[in-house]
């Protein structure tokens, strides 16, 4: 080996050991080989399982169709170790030392006694080579085979963390949620998330039709048709081109709902078809027993997240302090508040660090009132507190405190200190009015809060002096 190749070699080796995806190294490889050796063009192809294809590394990993040159090359060369101008050699018996004109070369890619893609070398001038040259050929695709297979398993293992992180948190949002709605398009997204191919619908079973909870659409007539031949010993089942799976979700033998995928580019694989039985055997756990805790929470008092009254409690006591207000002549405020901008938590830092924000949110709450406020949970990012023996100008001061310190509390999520700010509508009760007008009233003030900039406290025109 002269110092020149000797050179290239171990330069080209110390570039693999970089990290790199398949279109990298494609892509890598054309620049250093460009160094080495004058060519027309280089092709890297690999062997998909998944699909029976060679696929093309450097075009976005497309299935190759109608290239019967490259798939007879594929064929011959698990017998041979070169073709060169379309013809098989094995070396160096054949060739022997004599230097011969190439115009093109492909060279198989070799996991232990199997190829599983290859190289293809096109030269514009007829180069003269020998086998000495093709004999260092084969070291570069002993590295090139040793590196696709290194990249193949690191991105099975993503896959598989992937996957398995997307059991993990479909199985989490159980601890904190049971609401079925605000569920279900939390499973949908994550599902979403890591079957990248594929659209994923979730339905739901209601009076025997299967009702579309997560996206909001679905015109795909074929997806309706599929659903209407489910029955409850359906494992799953498979349009006849693979394109579209419905996975059924059970509770006890019965078909309760149906997740959906369609694919956009290939068939499914049995890999995506594995992993979607999983998924969805994991997402009718979760399902079902967000019913049963919210059959169980019918009689509970508290929300389980925040341990804040929850709604219904709430409405119990409203009544009651109404009731008491009118009797005694006492005044009475309503507070609504609503985090601002809440979304955005969710869709930066996850719906786990969006539970966390409520949290503290309703701690702030709650150390900011008097034992006798009643603050609740009144659904999602929003909060209810009824104050009574409280006048509205008494309640503003209150509201402005606790805005305040919402807005001046820093909240650590995912190690970055973040600031989150509430709006608040303030309504105090007449003397002839109902808690539902009330807090119809406050909600008022609460939307001109949020139309007039947010991180602010409005009064219900309508409040007495
Ligand atoms: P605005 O300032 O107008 O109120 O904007 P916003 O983003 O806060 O309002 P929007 O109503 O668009 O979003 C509320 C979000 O609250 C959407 C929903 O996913 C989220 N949410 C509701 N309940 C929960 C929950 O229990 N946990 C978490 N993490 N998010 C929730
Ligand atoms: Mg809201
Ligand atoms: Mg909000």
């Amino acid at each position: 080996m002269n110092n020149k190749d000797f050179l290239f070699l171990s330069r080209f080796s110390n570039i693999l050991t970089r990290e790199f995806n398949i279109s990298d190294l494609d892509l890598n490889l054309k620049k250093e080989f460009s160094e080495f050796i004058k060519f027309e063009k280089l092709d890297l192809y690999v062997f998909d399982e998944v699909t029976n294809t060679l696929r093309n590394c450097g075009n976005n990993w497309s299935i190759i169709n109608d290239n019967d040159e490259v798939y007879e090359a594929f064929e011959n060369l698990k017998e041979y170790d070169f073709i060169i101008n379309k013809k098989a050699y094995k070396i160096p018996n054949q060739i022997g030392d004599i230097a011969i004109k190439i115009n093109s070369l492909i060279i198989p890619l070799i996991k232990g006694e199997n190829i599983f893609g290859l190289i293809k070398l096109e030269f514009n001038n007829e180069e003269t080579l020998n086998t000495y040259f093709l004999q260092i050929m084969k070291i570069f695709a002993t590295e090139i085979s040793l590196k696709i297979q290194n990249i193949v398993l690191n991105e099975q293992s993503k896959i598989n963390v992937d996957f398995h992180d997307s059991m993990k948190n479909i199985a989490k949002i159980i601890e904190t949620q049971y609401e079925l709605n605000y569920i279900v398009p939390l499973i949908g997204e994550m599902l979403d998330r890591f079957i990248s191919d594929h659209l994923i619908y979730v339905f739901l079973k209601n009076n025997n039709k299967f009702d579309l909870v997560w996206p909001k659409a679905c015109n795909d007539e074929r997806i309706y048709e599929i659903l209407s031949k489910l029955n409850n010993n359906t494992e799953y089942l498979l349009t006849n081109d693979n394109k579209i799976g419905a996975f059924p979700l059970t509770s006890e033998g019965e078909i309760t709902g149906c997740i959906v995928a369609r694919s956009t580019l290939d068939s499914l694989s049995k890999r995506d078809i594995s992993y979607l039985e999983q998924l969805t055997r994991q997402s009718a756990i979760t399902i079902n027993r967000a019913n049963t805790y919210s059959k169980v929470l019918q009689y509970a008092t508290l929300d389980a997240l925040t341990n804040l009254n929850n709604r219904r409690q709430f409405e119990v006591r409203l009544g009651q302090e109404i009731a008491t207000t009118k009797r005694q002549k006492n005044p009475l405020c309503a507070m609504m508040i609503d985090i601002d901008f809440f979304k955005k938590v969710n869709d930066t830092y996850g719906h786990a660090s969006g539970d966390i924000v409520l949290r503290i949110v309703a701690q702030i709450i709650k150390e900011h009132l008097r034992e006798s406020d009643i603050p609740s949970r009144y659904g999602g990012e929003e909060f209810a507190i009824l104050l009574p023996y409280t006048h509205i100008d008494e309640a503003q001061i209150v509201g402005e405190r606790l805005r305040k310190a919402v807005q001046d509390t820093p909240i650590c999520l995912d190690k970055q200190n973040i600031n989150v700010t509430i709006s608040m509508g303030l309504a105090e009760l007449d003397s002839n009015e109902s808690g539902e007008d009330l807090f119809k009233r406050a909600d008022k003030a609460l939307y001109e809060a949020k139309e007039s900039g947010r991180n602010r406290v409005c009064l219900d025109k309508n409040a007495k002096p």
